[in-house]
């Protein structure tokens, strides 16, 4: 059986992916293929089905700039609009043909000799001559280690792993962690359970939500006329970029404090609850979180918070660091995802025969968060340092997007048929991110964070204003890349052989 062979490999079927896919067809190529490991595409919004789940970026902004949807029910979608959206650009941009699902990328190398990416799939190898990287920054569940936490004999699972067969009604609940996603599903099941222990790390900062239902002349103004969209759609961006100041500035940020300080008083009566919901970190340092519903769903009489962090899971329990022991029937983890420490790594092996994760060593690194010194071909969407906490990843993503199909043409251009960034090019821009980085509240803050990696090291958020950032993927530039034009070996040889006939 020969070995099936596309010139493009796209891993994942988010919006990174799909959002690749479509622009590809666009583009005119057709021999490009998805990888999704799931039975279905979406990413993030097939994954977390969570009650309460939504975006909390404004859906005119996070959604593709290309594919604009005048039918959003509320300035916040929830997941299933969001899921159905995915679907809907899917079918429509004609990219379904090319999607393999159940199709786990299990390994990626380099073959040097021939000049292509060896894929080991779930559903069997493959070749690529590119490899597109787009696996989400928030697709691993991460657990905390916590002793004991294999023993318990309830229900557990992770938020992004909901399980909806599972009836909470009357149960006792513990909750580890108060992310962006336990403050979205725990005013959701607090009515419903007998008791709910929340447990809390450090507490976020929480500001009012401006979540609203869209209006259906609103509805009728963007479908008959898409520019107050657009419009709509670039007044959101601008200001959300104004949130920069704040992370940039400590005084601006400290100013800033009063909205969420104000929104706490004004919801928590309690002064001992109150205490414990006062963050002790600076704004900004971890995602801010717009809810209106989250602290009055704590001031519940069947809800306890606990800031005394875990020391133990017992089979039927949670015991607290101060030794305390609440028993429990279920476990909910909303303790976010492996974001600075991606399996992917350790799955893709470069020119040397080195993985990304041994070369990165705890702290991810590449060029415009999309290429990477020693594995040519290899592009990365929503890679390293192109996080963001103030704004709409769709954003970063339709950016690095541009710059890939940029390279290909430069490459076809060019009959260059492999490309690979400079090492020097790549330790000047990370030496000049590391220098942005400096004085943000992101590393000054006094917070642990999912930005910062296992070496104290922001490996995961870009640290400025998004417009930079499109304007210096705007172009490929050349002249930060080898350039290949070598023939394969295999290529070579049939060329040999063809003189020699
Ligand atoms: C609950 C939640 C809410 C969020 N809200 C916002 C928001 O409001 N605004 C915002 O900007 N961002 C938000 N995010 C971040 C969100 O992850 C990104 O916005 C975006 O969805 C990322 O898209 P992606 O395609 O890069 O990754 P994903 O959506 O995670 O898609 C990656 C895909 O790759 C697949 N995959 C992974 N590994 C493999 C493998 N080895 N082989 C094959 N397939 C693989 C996964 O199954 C998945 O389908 C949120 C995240 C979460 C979890």
């Amino acid at each position: 059986m020969t070995q099936q062979h596309h010139r493009i490999a796209i891993v994942g079927t988010g919006f990174s992916g799909l959002g690749m896919a479509i622009r590809l067809r666009q583009e005119g190529e057709q021999d490009f293929v998805l990888l999704e490991r799931a039975g279905e595409i979406g990413g993030t919004w097939r994954d977390n089905t969570y009650p309460g789940c939504r975006c909390d970026v404004p859906s005119h902004l996070y959604s593709f700039s290309f594919a604009p949807n005048p039918n959003w029910s509320s300035t916040f979608s929830p997941q299933s609009e969001i899921l159905d959206y995915l679907r809907d650009c899917a079918e429509r941009f004609g990219v379904m043909p090319h999607v393999r699902l159940h199709t786990e990328v299990e390994g990626a190398a380099w073959d040097d000799d021939e000049q292509l990416w060896r894929i080991e799939t779930s559903r069997g190898p493959l070749t690529a001559n590119f490899l597109v990287a787009a696996q989400g920054p928030l697709s691993e569940p991460s657990l905390p280690e916590v002793p004991g936490i294999e023993s318990f004999e309830g229900t557990a699972f992770h938020s992004a792993q909901w399980d909806h067969d599972h009836d909470l009604a009357g149960e006792r609940v513990a909750v580890v962690g108060t992310g962006a996603s336990a403050i979205q599903f725990v005013p959701e099941i607090q009515p419903e359970v007998g008791s709910l222990h929340v447990f809390q790390r450090s507490a976020p900062w929480v500001i009012p939500h401006r979540n609203r239902p869209l209006k259906r002349w609103e509805r009728t103004i963007y479908r008959l006329f898409p520019p107050a969209q657009r419009a709509m759609r670039a007044a959101i961006y601008w200001a959300r970029e104004s949130f920069v100041f704040q992370f940039r500035h400590r005084s601006v940020g400290k100013l800033l404090e009063r909205i969420p300080l104000g929104h706490l008083r004004h919801q928590v009566k309690d002064p001992e609850l109150r205490r414990k919901l006062t963050p002790g970190y600076a704004m900004g340092c971890k995602r801010i979180l717009p809810t209106d519903e989250w602290y009055p769903a704590l001031t519940k009489p069947n809800v306890e918070v606990v800031t005394e962090g875990i020391r133990e899971i017992r089979p039927h329990s949670v015991v607290a660091a101060d030794g305390s022991e609440r028993e429990v029937d279920t476990l909910i983890f909303g303790t976010g995802f492996h974001v600075t420490d991606v399996p992917i790594a350790d799955r893709i092996t470069g020119r040397d025969g080195r993985t990304l994760a041994d070369v990165w060593a705890g702290s991810m690194q590449a060029y415009k968060g999309t290429t990477v010194a020693g594995y040519p071909n290899l592009f990365f969407l929503v890679g390293p340092n192109t996080g963001l906490g103030h704004t709409s990843i769709v954003f970063m993503i339709e950016s690095q997007v541009a710059y890939v199909l940029d390279a290909l043409r430069t490459m076809r251009r060019r009959g260059a048929r492999t490309l690979e960034v400079r090492e020097d090019a790549q330790s000047a821009y990370n030496a000049e991110l590391d220098r942005m980085t400096n004085d943000t509240v992101w590393v000054s803050g006094g917070c642990t964070s999912y930005y910062i990696d296992r070496n104290g090291h922001n490996s995961a958020l870009w640290p400025t204003f998004t417009w930079p950032f499109r304007r210096r993927l705007s172009e490929f530039d050349a002249a930060a890349y080898a350039l290949g034009t070598r023939a394969p070996a295999a290529a070579d040889e049939l060329e040999r052989a063809v003189a020699a006939v």
